[in-house]
């Protein structure tokens, strides 16, 4: 099978390399010019638990100059890259080319749907992780799972391209490949429910993290913050439930449980991201849970407050200017907080905005 992976950063690199040593063509496209240079030159080092070693067998190219069409294109880049990766590498896309997507978050189907048609994408969640280390050099240590389903496939029965969960040959040959590489793979037809659940996790810890800096372990270092955890993963289950979508409470919250000792001193890539100040994935993450919970009526009051504060130090780190110009509603949300202020605690007759998100 013929792969091209866009975004070779810790993930692209590592699958492209363990999908190399298993004998499919892999070609990785990225925009990091340095990384590129020096695995044309020296192969691509790979750490895992098997060993280290370099992979030669990988083309490597900046996405608008590669053009040998694949058969499948994973997209490995982080979620708000996806629209501008996807443009640069439209030409790659043929009415016979598949796209997968293993990325966090929520809405990456609905972005690469802008390109793609939605039954040509397989989509899933990798628990498999992965550290760039530096030019061509990435690692990845302890196990984990990748579950995926056809995109169309999902509990919601009006979705659009919604097919048979067998009548996807494409997704059998993917999950065996991967499979032959070592990377654990399973084709799941509750592939949704997978993913809810791992957004439900990263909206707990990555933004937890994320705020305060704290590794995962360290989020038990005072008890009201794994109940904070957990009520935020009690928040996105509702939400997924709400979609009609079965993820599973106690599996999630069992999940978040367990990773304060496997995933010890562990920074997750919110906290790398704000940290290294670039932006984050809080967008298609609790940006995402907070938006359909909107839609359900919810309140989502803890993933809400993350999400906002998260946004707020991006913005800081970033130096955006968020009050010129203003929507309307934010407006109106701080005239009320002031109004608040000024007249302390309302007898009901001032409601402030549920969330000014
Ligand atoms: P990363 O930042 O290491 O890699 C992203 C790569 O995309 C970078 O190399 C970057 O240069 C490249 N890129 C950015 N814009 C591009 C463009 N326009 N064209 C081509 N390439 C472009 O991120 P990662 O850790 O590999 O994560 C990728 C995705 O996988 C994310 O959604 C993440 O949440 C998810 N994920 C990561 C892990 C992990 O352990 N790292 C585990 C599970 C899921």
């Amino acid at each position: 099978m013929k792969i091209t992976i866009l975004g070779a950063g810790a993930m692209g690199s590592l699958f492209g390399g363990l999908l190399a040593e298993a004998g499919a063509s892999v070609a990785l496209l990225d925009i990091n010019q340095q990384h590129l240079d020096a695995i044309r030159h020296n192969g691509l080092r790979l750490d895992t638990d098997t060993g280290s070693r370099c992979i030669t067998q990988l083309a490597s190219a900046r996405p608008e100059q590669w053009t040998d069409v694949p058969d499948l294109l994973m997209i490995f880049t982080k979620t708000h890259q996806i629209a501008a990766a996807l443009t640069s590498a439209r030409h790659l896309i043929r009415p016979t080319t598949w796209v997968l997507t293993l990325q966090n978050g929520l809405g990456n189907v609905e972005a690469i749907s802008a390109f793609v048609p939605r039954d040509r994408i397989l989509v899933g969640v990798a628990t498999i992780p992965a550290d760039f280390l530096g030019p061509a050099h990435v690692a990845s240590h302890g196990g984990g799972q990748i579950r995926m389903g056809h995109a169309g496939n999902s509990a919601l029965t009006d979705h659009p391209g919604h097919r048979p969960f067998n009548d996807c040959c494409m997704l059998c040959q993917v999950v065996d490949l991967f499979n032959r590489a070592g990377l654990h793979a399973i084709a799941d037809p509750n592939v949704w429910a997978a993913i809810w659940e791992k957004v439900a996790f990263n909206a707990a810890f990555n933004a937890l993290c994320a705020v305060t800096g704290c590794t995962v372990d360290q989020i038990a270092l005072v008890p009201s913050a794994p109940i904070l955890a957990l009520a935020v993963v009690e928040e996105a289950i509702a939400v997924a439930h709400a979609s009609h979508i079965p993820a599973d409470l106690e599996r999630t919250q069992a999940m978040v449980l367990r990773s304060f000792t496997t995933h010890a001193g562990h920074q997750p890539s919110m906290l790398q991201d704000i940290n290294a100040h670039r932006p984050t994935e809080i967008d298609s993450i609790n940006g995402a849970i907070v938006r359909t919970a909107a839609a359900h009526n919810l309140p989502v009051p803890h993933t809400g407050m993350l999400y906002t504060l998260v946004r707020l130090i991006e913005a800081r780190t970033n130096n955006d200017v968020i009050l010129s110009g203003g929507p309307p509603r934010l407006f109106a949300a701080m005239h009320a907080i002031s109004r608040a202020e000024v007249e302390g605690p309302p007898e009901a007759a001032c409601p402030l905005p549920a969330s000014p998100l």
